[in-house]
């Protein structure tokens, strides 16, 4: 039996409770939903005024030098990397997720088609974020070429998709719904001894566990900053490629800023010699500028740290949820493995929708995903151990008194 008193005495002892303080979070809210959108740093209001006050009302267009707004998405890039095994200057910030992968498997698919043009497969889970999938169809209806997708149903079947026809692999490090954490080192493996290049999509990982790209060998790898990274609503993703791959082939949002001399004005593009031929036009400065201040609290501790917390935490949520809410029809669909386990922790339940409303009355902030999904994530920075006690105790309560049937409950908003 774990009792609240165990959870205060790990809170007690806990490394990383101190961070806690960097960040704003309303009174009373337990907020499971990091991975989605990640808490306000304390430090982005002074960032976002001193951007807006001065850089952008006082220095005015100085402030593409003197702020180093042109070099920000290398700069933020550089400090991201070192989050995710990354050497200096293969990772920018820029753009979107979604179009980060649009340029990656464009340049993944240019190179493969100069070593290897037959090859005509790209693979991916039919389980991924479903913005991954749309992205490679529409690049594939643009190019034309005959292109096929295979979508694999479970992580398991990889190994007997990949072939001498794959050209590349887009996998989610973790995947969105069911927490389930890919090897990342293994499957780069697989990929290489078939030839195939692989695309790590991270949006559910960086931020959440350790990442060695280089170390494990990787290819290309893209992901959001507004999640576990807590850069704020919207903010432009992260993308890297491996320092071989840089200048291989280019990418087709062939923009300005991936000029190697965009301020010569010439007429025929020029990709740059390095990372920023990833770039496209002007970058969102006022929204790109706060990234910084969720990486900034990350580059106080270390993966590692993070990594041991997130497991305990996630630990303590599935044993939680068994002891408390044990005979109310919740079934956990992540893993338990530590291996296969990602930060967050999904439970079916046929209600699963009016009991997540049902839990954000109480202040108890997790999401929904299609079909049956509760979704709780864990964001080692900002939740104590205590905070998984209490918002176990909400779920119970919410399921012992079926209040999830109350009908203001029971209203689909747009956002689930
Ligand atoms: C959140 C998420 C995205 C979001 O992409 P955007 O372009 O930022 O909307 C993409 N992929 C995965 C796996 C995600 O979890």
């Amino acid at each position: 039996m774990i009792t609240y008193e165990q959870c205060q005495q790990w809170d007690a002892e806990d490394k990383l409770a101190d961070l806690k303080s960097q960040f704003d979070l309303p009174e009373g809210v337990i907020y499971l939903d990091g991975n989605s959108l990640g808490a306000k740093p304390k430090q982005a209001l002074a960032c976002a005024q001193d951007v807006i006050n001065q850089q952008w009302g006082t220095d005015l267009i100085n402030s593409w030098n003197k702020a180093g707004w042109w070099d920000l998405p290398v700069r933020l890039g550089n400090k991201i990397g070192k989050l995710v095994g990354a050497r200096e200057n293969e990772t920018v910030v820029t753009d979107t997720t979604s179009m980060n992968l649009f340029k990656v498997l464009a340049a993944a698919i240019g190179i493969q088609q100069q070593q290897d043009p037959q090859r005509k497969v790209i693979i991916a889970e039919r389980d991924s974020f479903p913005t991954d999938l749309y992205m490679i169809q529409g690049f594939m209806a643009l190019i034309n070429q005959g292109y096929q997708l295979k979508l694999i149903d479970h992580p398991h079947a990889l190994p007997e998709y990949i072939n001498e026809q794959t050209a590349v692999i887009v996998l989610s490090h973790i995947n969105y719904r069911t927490g389930y954490l890919h090897d990342m080192a293994a499957i780069n493996q697989q990929a290489h001894a078939h030839g195939a290049l692989l695309i790590w999509d991270l949006c559910h990982s960086i931020g959440a566990v350790p990442i060695d790209l280089n170390g494990s060998n990787s290819d290309f790898a893209i992901g959001c900053t507004y999640k576990y990274l807590n850069g704020g609503p919207g903010a432009p993703a992260m993308l890297w490629v491996h320092s071989q791959y840089q200048t291989a082939f280019n990418q087709p949002l062939s923009g300005w800023w991936g000029h190697a001399k965009p301020f010569d004005m010439a007429v025929n593009y020029t990709p740059a010699n390095n990372v920023r031929r990833f770039l496209c036009g002007t970058q969102p400065i006022v929204s790109m500028s706060l990234v910084e201040c969720g990486v900034n609290i990350f580059l106080q501790t270390d993966m590692q740290a993070v990594r041991q917390k997130s497991l305990q935490l996630t630990d303590l949520l599935i044993k939680l949820i068994e002891q408390e809410c044990g005979g109310f029809g919740l079934t956990l669909i992540t893993p338990r493995e530590h291996s296969h386990r990602g930060s967050h922790i999904s439970v079916r339940h046929c209600h699963g929708y009016e009991i997540v409303q049902a839990l954000i009355a109480h202040g108890v902030i997790g999401d929904y995903r299609e079909p049956e999904v509760i979704r709780l994530g864990i964001t080692p920075l900002y939740l104590s151990f205590t905070d998984i006690w209490q918002a176990v105790q909400c779920l119970k309560q919410v399921l012992e008194t079926k209040q999830w049937a109350q009908p203001q409950f029971q209203t689909r908003r747009q956002v689930t």
